[in-house]
């Protein structure tokens, strides 16, 4: 096996995953702007054209789809209103909500008094376990109705694959970031980095599916005048904006076909990865247990295990086999074209198999010193002859024994 250098994209990646979680805290009235009225000049020009917003298609449930969605705390009063609030999106995209107390969920809330607000992206919500959240509301800011019925949409725009339309590269916001650094610090606790994850990101211009930027998004956060270089600022948005309403019926329309199609491929079901000592090899066999359903456009896949030392550091390895961005790491890869079903370590016991000889891991003996992580990656070469590298799953890492044996 030669190292592959996926190179910049993989190093991307990192990203990709911490933005999968949607923003950490949504940005509430604790900052503020109750004392000081934002000064809305407009210093960015909306071009003509219908103003949208910014969707990751890799995400995407599929059309029509029926979400069950189910409450795992909370009171009955506070879940109704919820319920309703969610409903607003159903009016716009081919999409429906279906609350369920019982059985399988793709989307399943948590109430808490902490945790700030945040989702999944879309179909990412397929990487929880069927009784861990996909959304978390920190009820403390639902003080007013109005507050409450903002981040629920919000949210729930993330949970049908939106992102951050501040996220946009045309959006063009002219941030003062130290400002914004040092504010976020003080009222909200944020470090630098949870700041960039969810204010100074951009995507690329694919994601905002041909249209324009639009500061009236439900997925906007407000923007100080204060934190811009020119004055700019935005408002909280409180509703649907006329773009975000134009978006999700481009995204799920309830007539016709879907434009824009990429490959959205999800890893459904992992249960779990076995790590077994392969002495006839001379090294550990991984055998991850998923299923696989392409939809789309084909594109080519990576199952890769990723090695960790006991205290959770990747374990570096700068020659040129089993490694991935000088990290200690196995991999298959396989290109597939849409509409499978693919099954791995389900029907028949150990039907796929990723490997690791002994010798291609630099660390010393040892009982449960090391810790193995299973994730999936798509790459998508595009019509336009770029690539686009997304992450489809992450497993939790575990644990093993190097011992040579
Ligand atoms: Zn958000």
């Amino acid at each position: 096996m030669k190292s592959v250098k996926l190179g910049l994209a993989l190093l991307s990646l990192v990203l990709v995953s911490n933005t999968s979680f949607g923003q950490k805290t949504v940005p509430t009235q604790k900052y503020g702007c109750s004392t000081e009225m934002p000064s809305n000049k407009v210093m960015i020009e909306d071009t003509a054209g219908p103003t949208r917003g910014l969707a990751d298609n890799y995400y995407l449930w599929d059309n029509g789809k029926t979400l069950y969605v189910k409450f795992l705390s909370g009171s009955p009063q506070l879940q109704e209103k919820i319920k309703s609030i969610v409903k607003e999106w159903e009016q716009y995209a081919n999409l429906h909500f279906e609350f369920v107390t019982v059985g399988a969920s793709n989307i399943r809330i948590n109430l808490d008094d902490k945790g700030g607000h945040n989702s999944l992206i879309g179909s990412l919500a397929n990487m929880a376990g069927q009784n861990e959240k996909t959304v978390n509301f920190d009820t403390t800011d639902f003080r007013t109705y109005t507050a409450m019925h903002r981040t629920v949409l919000h949210e729930f725009g993330h949970a049908i694959g939106l992102l951050h339309e501040h996220y946009s590269p045309i959006a063009g916001i002219p941030w003062n970031k130290e400002a914004v650094y040092a504010d976020l610090r003080k009222t909200q606790g944020w470090d630098k980095e949870t700041v960039d994850v969810n204010l100074f990101q951009q995507y690329n211009l694919t994601y905002t599916n041909g249209t324009k930027y639009d500061r009236a998004s439900i997925m906007h956060y407000p923007v100080f005048a204060k934190w811009t270089t020119n004055g700019y600022s935005v408002d909280w948005n409180n509703q649907l904006s006329e773009g975000d309403i134009a978006l999700v019926k481009m995204l799920y329309p309830k007539d016709g076909e879907r434009t824009n199609e990429v490959p959205r491929f999800t890893v459904e079901n992992y249960t779990k990865m076995d790590v077994v000592k392969n002495t006839a090899k001379q090294g550990f066999s991984l055998f991850p247990s998923f299923n696989m359903v392409t939809k789309g456009r084909q594109a080519t896949v990576y199952f890769i295990a990723f090695f960790y030392d006991k205290d959770g550091n990747s374990i570096k390895k700068e020659t040129n086999t089993y490694s991935i961005n000088n990290s200690a790491a196995t991999f298959k890869t396989f290109t597939l074209a849409p509409g499978k079903n693919l099954s791995a370590n389900k029907q028949t016991a150990k039907d796929f198999e990723l490997f690791i000889p002994y010798s291609e891991l630099p660390v010393p003996t040892g009982s449960n010193n090391i810790q193995v992580e299973f994730r999936v990656y798509l790459m998508d070469k595009k019509p336009d002859g770029t690539s686009e590298l997304k992450m489809l799953y992450a497993s939790k890492r575990v644990n093993s024994s190097f011992i040579k044996q």
